[in-house]
């Protein structure tokens, strides 16, 4: 009984945070604007900065590069 118990523990362990999915970056305009016209955004989720020429916003996640 405590096995079943144990696995259910698990189950919902799983269900609620997912740990497969990876985080999505959510993405600021930082409204510094840098000195070559470029604009700068940050990341909310894990702090990553990417610079872009204006009328453009960032895609992909930069969680995890280096
Ligand atoms: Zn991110």
């Amino acid at each position: 009984m405590i096995i079943v118990l144990g696995i259910l523990i698990v189950i919902a362990f799983l269900l609620v945070l997912r740990p497969w999915e990876r985080r999505v970056c959510r993405w600021r305009q930082d409204s510094r604007k840098l000195a070559d016209g470029r604009v700068l955004f940050t990341c909310v989720a894990c702090g990553a900065e990417q610079a872009l020429p204006k009328g453009r916003t960032p895609t992909t996640c930069l969680a995890g590069d280096s």
